[in-house]
């Protein structure tokens, strides 16, 4: 059913010209799609900034038409080149989750190395090199919390939501890194070069602040909150908002967005943690639409593609 007002906050990640790329197999939004996309959601809703989104949600603000806000994960570089081009032109501002490690260091974030395997080899293939590196027998998977990995990742078929689940929530960070980073080596070429090319720079990001956008956190290392330690989520956020603060132009407000994002992938002592640091509000990407009052530190979001299907979550 349709609700009244609301405040809803569309979720991308990749947003590129695929059949003309690398990878023409990566799960992304098709460039022009995107263009379409917005062209719709601005006929249908007031795309605004985060500044107006927080007058809202904090009840100082009541908007003639629904709002929107559209959300960007991950600070890649085509955020800069397709998107913030396309979103000046149609003079809306968005958000841009960076992953500092990633922009500062040019390091490829594992779940991205995931991605790009994942789009060059045969899943089969892959899986199978994945669990010989880490030395563990293909049984393994049959443990895997099917259910969560399902609720996890919406989009992917059992086999492969199993497997991504095992893969960034099970095995050992430090083992599952050094297997990733030796495969994507072999398969993809040098880790810098290629973070280089994925990643916005810093330079970039603050083109982009110019024309009008907004930069976030989503953590220095893309590891899930809820799976540090305290001392290692502390440093981990630190890292990130001394990262952004050291790198970018000043801003009102500093948004932030939980990496994987569901429900258990955060915690109370992540969002303390974010509010010490001075965030001003966080993205979860659980589904629904935001209203006044709602908690600034678990915002829904929905998937550009369930946005893309129409009224699906309207
Ligand atoms: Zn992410």
């Amino acid at each position: 059913m349709t609700q009244p007002g609301g405040l809803h906050v569309v979720m991308y990640h990749y947003v590129r010209d695929l059949p003309r790329s690398r990878f023409p197999r990566l799960k992304a939004m098709l460039a022009q799609d995107f263009r379409l996309q917005v062209k719709s959601l601005s006929a249908e809703f007031d795309i605004c900034g985060l500044d107006v989104a927080l007058e809202y949600l904090h009840g100082r603000y009541q908007p003639k038409r629904r709002l929107c806000l559209l959300t960007f994960d991950d600070g890649l570089k085509e955020h800069y080149h397709e998107v913030t081009a396309e979103l000046a032109r149609q003079r809306v501002s968005g958000l841009f989750f960076v992953i500092t490690d990633s922009t500062e260091n040019h390091r490829v974030a594992p779940v991205h190395k995931n991605h790009f395997l994942t789009a060059s080899l045969d899943f089969s293939a892959y899986q199978a090199e994945f669990l010989e590196r880490i030395g563990a027998a293909a049984s393994v998977l049959e443990n895997v919390d099917a259910k969560a990995a399902r609720r996890t990742y919406i989009w992917d078929e059992e086999a492969a939501a199993v497997f991504k689940y095992f893969f960034n929530f099970v095995v050992e960070p430090a083992v599952r890194d050094r297997a990733i980073a030796a495969m994507f080596e072999a398969h993809i070429g040098p880790e810098a070069e290629f973070a280089q090319s994925l990643y916005a720079s810093w330079d970039e990001l603050r083109q982009m602040q110019a024309e009008g956008m907004v930069i976030g956190g989503h953590t220095h290392r893309h590891r899930p909150c809820s799976s540090l330690t305290d001392g290692e989520l502390s440093d981990d956020l630190g890292l990130c908002r001394r990262s952004l603060d050291a790198n970018l132009s000043p801003q009102r407000f500093w948004p932030f967005s939980y990496p994987y994002g569901k429900a258990d992938s955060y915690t109370a002592h992540t969002v303390g943690e974010l509010k010490r640091l001075g965030f001003d509000c966080s993205f979860s990407t659980e589904p629904g639409v935001n209203h006044p009052g709602d908690d600034l530190f678990s915002l829904r979001r929905m998937d550009c593609k369930v946005a893309v299907a129409g009224r699906k979550v309207a």
